[in-house]
Order: structure tokens, then sequence, then C-alpha cells
């Protein structure tokens, strides 16, 4: 099996009919856990259930220790002992039982229980390297959270009342489904994390359900008293292995999961997991009120948990459209080039300008500028030299400028520049200043006007293209004011 390569990567994959191999190991448990099933309880039955655990834990260590460019081979490996833990505590498990002994709470319990420290641990791991997505873990939280509730009163709400159980019983059998419900969030940040759809996680979260639903059933069969060994409950277990086996052999367990670009994304599906999560609480009250008042109290407690969390999720989300509609307000008022402004942002900023000045019946003064034989420096230099120029010029303009005033590229190689409380006399000088600064020894021509009472932006502007004109007319590098 020495055959698994990354679905994008087939240039490594020696055969196209190896393409498929991956599905060999998986079926190899499936078929066995029918054996199982369909074997009558006791001792053969018992050798294929271990058999088929170990099977399942060494394809999956083998796969850790030979597949290349498998993510995170560490997780695998954990999984691996997880699964020869749990090989030895069936193989306990049934000696027990067929010896007529108890086997629940046994020793068996303890590498049961050790398997969940270790699944714990692989799915941390898995999640590592994989960026910040606030969003993912609000939302495996509130899956989790609800998941939880539903786990007490189905699982351990029972098990507080049975006034049979002793203190170490009780313990033994609620370490169970805590175990699962802290697993359970894991699995599904995992999922919830990844971009693309990574077919080798969603095996791995069919294992851990289909792990859970076994604990689950076993739970509740044996506090009722239906659960009998050798049946579709235990299947369960054997099923969650082969999906173990099949996620870590899959081609696109050696594929990062990307953390969302946004993480305000939310999927229309996400979304109705996210709001089934939401009232399953709710509902548990609403069944469970008047009967149980421990239940209610967990339920609300959980409520309350829920509608944090979703108020968390909403301020995230919040705050990241905020964010981007601040960044397309930036974006929408400055030239992509040079970073001056726009057309748009200057007949904004011209607008009150004016309007300012009339008010507080200050001077204003503008000037409209225009690059002198740019088009020839661009033949002979290049155009993306000329790009430069232009970066540079606006670059060197605004160290010159004083905060107040307003650069704007009007288009090309023209630009248009605002004084605000500036006179003609006082606009020429900082004009001449910022000729001197245009780069690689290029030339400009301006013209320069001051606001006449009455002058609107366009008038303004019109009079100051007619002053650069008769600049570029009489010889360009120079100023003109009207
Ligand atoms: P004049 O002195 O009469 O202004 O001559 P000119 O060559 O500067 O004027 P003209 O309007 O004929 O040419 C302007 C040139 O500016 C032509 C165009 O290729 C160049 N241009 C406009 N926008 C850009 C730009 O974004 N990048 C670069 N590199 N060149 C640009
Ligand atoms: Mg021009
Ligand atoms: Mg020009």
């Amino acid at each position: 099996m020495r055959s698994k390569e990354p679905a994008g990567d087939l240039s490594e994959s020696p055969a196209t009919k190896q393409r498929f191999a991956w599905q060999w190991w998986p079926a190899v448990c499936v078929i066995l856990t029918g054996f199982y099933v369909a074997l009558p309880y006791g001792r053969l039955a018992s050798i294929v259930y271990v058999l088929t655990s170990l099977i399942a834990a060494l394809a999956v260590g083998f796969a850790a220790y030979n597949r290349r460019q498998l993510v995170q081979p560490a997780a695998w490996k954990l999984i691996a002992i997880a699964l020869s833990f749990a090989a030895l505590g069936h193989s306990i498990w049934y000696w027990l039982d067929l010896q007529g002994l108890t086997p629940f709470p046994s020793v068996a319990d303890i590498f049961y229980l050790a398997v969940y420290p270790l699944f714990m641990a692989a799915l941390y791991k898995l999640e590592r390297q994989k960026g910040q997505s606030e969003g993912a873990m609000s939302d495996a939280l509130l899956v989790g959270t609800s998941a939880a509730v539903l786990g007490w009163v189905l699982l351990i709400a029972p098990y507080m009342n049975d006034p049979s159980l002793s203190l170490g019983q009780f313990l033994i059998s609620a370490a169970y489904p805590i175990a699962d419900l802290i697993v359970l969030p894991l699995i599904l940040y995992l999922v919830f994390l990844q971009r693309a759809r990574i077919l080798a996680n969603l095996f791995l979260l069919a294992g851990i359900l289909s792990y859970l639903a076994a604990d689950l059933l076993y739970a509740h069969g044996n506090l009722v008293g239906w659960y009998a060994p050798g049946g579709l409950t235990d299947s369960l277990w054997l099923l969650s292995y082969a999906f173990f086996v099949a996620a870590v052999h899959h081609p696109s367990a050696s594929v990062e999961a990307h953390a969302e670009t946004s993480n305000a994304q939310l999927s229309q599906r996400r979304i109705v997991i996210l709001g089934i999560a939401t009232i399953l609480v709710p509902m548990v009250i609403l069944f469970q009120t008047g009967t149980e008042m421990e239940t209610v109290k967990v339920a609300a407690f959980a409520s309350i948990v829920l509608f944090l969390l979703v108020m968390h999720r909403m301020g995230g989300l919040l705050k990241e459209t905020q964010q981007q509609a601040e960044a397309l307000e930036r974006l929408s008022k400055i030239d992509p080039l040079t970073g001056a402004a726009n057309r748009r942002e200057l007949s904004n900023d011209l607008a009150r300008e004016i309007a300012r000045s009339e008010r507080v019946n200050a001077p204003l003064s503008l000037a409209f500028l225009d690059l002198d034989h740019f088009k020839d420096f661009n033949d002979t230099r290049g155009h993306s030299a000329g790009d430069v120029l232009l970066q540079e010029l606006v670059k060197a303009w605004e160290k010159e400028m004083r905060p107040p005033d307003v650069l704007a590229r009007f288009g090309g190689e023209e630009f248009v520049i605002v004084f605000p409380d500036t006179d003609i006399e006082q606009g020429r000088k900082v004009l001449e200043r910022l000729l001197k600064l245009v780069p690689f020894g290029q030339t400009c021509s301006a013209g320069l006007v001051r606001r006449e009472p009455g002058d609107t932006a366009d008038t303004m502007m019109r009079r100051a293209d007619k002053a650069l004109y008769l600049a570029k007319d009489r010889g360009r590098d120079r100023i003109v004011c009207s």
C-alpha cells in the first residue's frame, strides 16, 4: 500500500489502478464487521472483533509511518495507538464476559478511557497550522454545547438517579459521555475549518460520530438492560475504525485544510446546522419541563452559554463586515496606481473646500498639473518606468504638502492639487517647490487659480485647465496663474 498520493499530485502516482487502492483497507474492516455481526456471540466472534480492531490499528499505524506527504503523521500515530488500546480493552472485556465475570466496570475501562485523550490530542494536532479561524471555533462550540445537553439528558442524568450505582461506577459511566462531548467539538472544529471538501476529514467525522453513537447506545443499553454483546451496537465501533482507516488512507489526507479566507463566511448549510444546534436546547426544556428539575437547570444554563456563543459569533461577523466596509471605502477614494485621491474623491473634497472657503471667507487655490512630454518618456523608457515615475512623483509631492492640501490624480499624467487657506502667491511658492521634485529629470507644467466669488468646482477647474494650456503653450516646465 505504498501508492497513496494526494489527488492533486498524480505525477508521483505510478499506475492509475493504484489510485483506488485506499479503499481496500477499510473494505477489509467492513467485511470483518459483517462477519462479527453474523456470527453468534462467543469466542470466535470476539476473536473476529479484536482482530478487526487490531487490523484497523495496524492499517492506521502503517499509513502514519509510510504515507509520504501525510498531513500531521503524528496525529495518525496517536489514533493508531488509540485503536490498539481499544483492541486491548476489547480483549479484556470479552475475556471477562466469556468467563462469566463482570466486564463493566473493569480493567477494560482503563484502556477504553485512554482512547479519548489520544483522540483529543490527535484532533488537536490536526487542527494546528491552519491559521486563525474564530468562526469555526464558535460554531464547533455551539454545536458541541447543544449536543452536550442531549448527552446529559440521555446519558448522565439517568445515572445520577440510579441508586444502585456506586460512586465509582457512576464516575466511570459518566466519564464516557463526558469524554465524547469533549471530542465532538474538536472534530466539528476540524471539519468547520476546511474550505475545500476534504474527504479524509469527513471520514474522520463519520468515524468519531459512529464511535460516539456506539458509546451512547452502549451506555443506554446497559442502563436500561437491552444491551447484549455481538450485535449492531458493537458493530458501530468497528465501523468507526473502518472510517478511521479510510480517512488515513484516502488521498486527501495529504491535503492541507486551509482556514477559510474569511471568518465571516457562513454557508447556507452551516446556518442550518447552527440553527438546529441552537433550538435543540430550548426543545429539551420544552419536553422535560415538569418531569425533571436537574435537566431543566442544565438546559437553562446551556441556553445561556449558547446565547453567549451566538452573540460572540455575531460580534465576530459584525467586526469583519465593518473592516471590509472600511477597506472598501478607502479603496473607493484612491487611485490604485499612486495612492493619490481619485477623481471622485477630488470632486467631493473640492466642493467641500469651496463651501468652507466661502463660509469663513478664507482664500483657496487650485492647481492643474500635467507632466511634460510624458508620452516620449513612456516611449523611450517603457510604460512600467512611466508607472514608477508617477508613483515616485506622488510620494515626493505628498511629503512636501501640508496635511489639509489634497492631491488627486485626475487621469493619466494629470494631477489636481487643492490648497485650502492659501492665496495665489503662497500657492505659487509651493508649486515651484513641487515642480522641482519631478523624478528622473522630467518636468511638469501647471495652471494655478484662486477661488473667485461665485466659483464652483467646475468653473475653477476650467480656469485652471486654461492656465495649464497656456503654460504648455509658452514652452512647458512653468506655472501660469490666471
Ligand atoms: P505634453 O507635454 O503636451 O503633456 O505631452 P505628453 O506626452 O505628456 O502628453 P500626451 O497627452 O500626448 O501623453 C500623455 C501620456 O501619458 C500618454 C500615455 O501613454 C501616458 N500615460 C497615461 N496614463 C499613464 C499611466 O498610468 N502610466 C504610464 N506609464 N503612462 C501613462
Ligand atoms: Mg496630459
Ligand atoms: Mg503631459
